[in-house]
């Protein structure tokens, strides 16, 4: 499957860690992938999973599956659950334990008695909104707290009170004691602890009323996993200063050193997980899964391979520079992986009916066509023929525009891997729309090309009698401007009223009766498609993966 994915290209993240190698400054590379479980994953984390999975795999180290969960507030079971099913279905393994930063409250929790007692952290008696003003600005300095000179016993003794639940949320919280007037606002006595009664954590259930922030938790984590190379997205560059203040301040067992680089950001989508909420939460989609949402889930079911995801990942390679990644990019990489692996199949959407007047008694009722044009090992099937069959109604025209090489009253083609026919009647209902079309073949066409003249048009069809009903959804791009929500905009008024057409009715070869959910095949002249997981015993449902070729705004 992989076979034609190119070697993943280095980048600078690979420099450092060679660099780091052939100093000697480390024997084994482990990196993490930190996901906080307060949604479903989507196309941006998969940078960073194959990043971190890829560097892991390529220098024989480690990655951890590390949940992020400072903040059961947001978090859950299922997401948690799900996250590990979409990583692994993305094709990477993180070996024997799941880790939680939670396994570790404990342990940050001793870190922090350990800063309390060398005078680097104090209760703090201020409101979340005092603290804010206290802050200051990008441009002022701000002010020390009042109890920013509590006594070391007596920030023990508090602290201590704080776990024990004594004080109610918000009324203290623990902070880093570093500079109020630190250039970085990030440096002025970040919270480290806040207080938080009554929520379930999904691993420690009511253990704990107090929670760490992400900023103190996560150097912390990576040392305690000996992570090497903390890989995180541009926004927390400010944030290193932190994180090496919080590695060098507590006894830690090693020294993780943060990179940074440009999340992903893609066109006609959204991607953070606030808008992917409020999609599920307000039924704009209809789930984590529906197959226009950005998530691995949404991707699968709408047929994207782990390959294609895989690639495309490789394909905008990992840079410091912020980016807008077309759309276009994603979808060729599916189209190619689709293109080289999908078998082909025959469907028809919108079914007008053919009779064939003239059918030969001697004439075939089974036709043997490859499954993929350019690779036999594919095999071939056989394909039901008969007197009626079942044509796309945009492959036939009245009233033909310039240039259209399809079938017209009079006209001639030929029917995909079959004979060429002639239009010779159109039968109309009582709106004058065609209801059928009666043809006549030409016998000496089956494999040959007609003698003293050109056939251009080649449309697909299906037996009448042999075909299997199927729904198709035709899904397209989930928001019709590139930047949905910019210029301060709401995004749903940017959502893409037709990124979903329900097909009933379509006719589609028997063979894909027996078509399992996940399936993928190209429909000939249509695109590729799967088969969706609504399909049941007696329902067949496909989705449109993409279409065969980028007509995305051509109308
Ligand atoms: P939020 O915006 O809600 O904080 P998040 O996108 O940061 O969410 P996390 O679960 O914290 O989600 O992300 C896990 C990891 O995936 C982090 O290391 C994060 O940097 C990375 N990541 C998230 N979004 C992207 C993206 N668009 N491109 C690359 N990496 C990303
Ligand atoms: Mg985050």
């Amino acid at each position: 499957m992989t076979a034609t994915a190119p070697a993943p290209r280095t980048n600078f993240i690979r420099q450092i860690i060679d660099e780091d190698l052939a100093a000697g400054r480390h024997q084994t590379i482990v990196t993490r992938f930190p996901p906080e479980p307060n949604g479903y994953l989507h196309i941006g984390h998969a940078k960073s999973i194959v990043l971190n999975f890829g560097i892991a795999e390529d220098y024989h180290g480690t990655c951890n599956l590390r949940f992020d969960d400072t903040n059961p507030h947001k978090e859950n079971r299922e997401f948690v659950d799900a996250i590990q099913a979409d990583v692994r279905w993305l094709g990477y393994d993180w070996g024997a334990q799941v880790y939680f930063a939670s396994d570790y409250f404990e342990r940050l929790y001793r870190f922090a008695v350990e800063l309390i007692e060398k005078g680097l952290a104090y209760v703090c008696d201020l409101s979340a909104e005092e603290i804010r003003v206290y802050r200051g600005t990008l441009t002022e300095p701000g002010r020390d707290s009042p109890w920013r000179g509590r006594s070391v016993a007596e920030n023990l003794d508090l602290f201590q009170r704080m776990r024990a639940g004594e004080f109610a949320d918000g009324a203290r919280s623990l902070r880093a004691r570093i500079d109020m007037a630190a250039p970085n606002i990030n440096l002025r006595d970040p919270v480290l602890y806040r207080i938080r009664h009554g929520v379930i954590h999904h691993q420690t259930g009511t253990e704990w009323c107090l929670y760490p922030t992400y900023d103190y938790t996560h150097p912390l984590s990576d040392a305690l996993e000996g992570i090497t190379h903390s890989l995180c997205t541009l926004e927390f560059e400010d944030h290193r200063p932190l994180y090496d203040w919080c590695i060098a301040n507590c006894s830690v067992p090693a020294r993780p050193r943060q990179i940074e680089f440009s999340r992903l950001n893609l066109q006609y989508t959204v991607m953070s997980k606030r808008l992917l909420t409020q999609l599920v939460s307000e039924g704009l989609v209809a789930g984590w899964d529906d197959p226009r949402m950005p998530t691995l889930a949404g991707l699968r079911r709408r047929g994207y391979t782990p390959a294609a995801i895989r690639d495309f990942c490789h394909r905008i390679g990992v840079t410091k520079a912020d980016n807008l990644v077309e759309m276009g990019l994603l979808e060729s990489a599916i189209r190619d992986d689709l293109d080289a692996n999908a078998p082909r199949a025959m469907a028809v959407l919108r079914p007008l009916r053919v009779v064939l007047t003239n059918l030969p008694a001697a004439a075939p009722t089974q036709l043997e066509v490859a499954n993929h044009p350019k690779r036999p090992e594919l095999g071939t099937r056989q394909i039901p023929f008969g007197v009626e069959l079942w044509i796309d109604r945009g492959d036939f025209s009245d009233d033909p525009p310039p240039g259209y090489k399809r079938l017209v009253p009079g006209g001639e083609v030929r029917l995909r891997n079959a004979y060429v026919i002639r239009c010779d009647e159109v039968i109309r209902d009582a709106q004058g729309e065609p209801v059928a079309l009666h043809c006549s073949l030409d016998p000496d066409t089956l494999g040959r090309n007609p003698v003293g003249r050109k056939v251009k048009g080649v449309i697909h069809w299906v037996s009448a009698a042999a075909a299997v009903a199927a729904e198709v959804r035709l899904y397209d791009r989930l928001c019709q401007v590139p930047q949905p929500g910019s210029g301060g905009c709401d995004f749903r008024a940017d959502l893409n009223p037709d990124s979903l057409r329900v097909l009933t009715g379509c006719q589609v070869e028997p063979i894909l009766a027996a078509a399992d959910p996940g399936d993928r095949f190209q429909f000939e002249r249509e695109g590729y498609f799967v088969v969706d997981s609504d399909r049941t015993a007696d329902r067949l449902v496909f989705n449109r993966t993409v279409t065969l070729r980028d007509t995305w705004g051509r109308g």
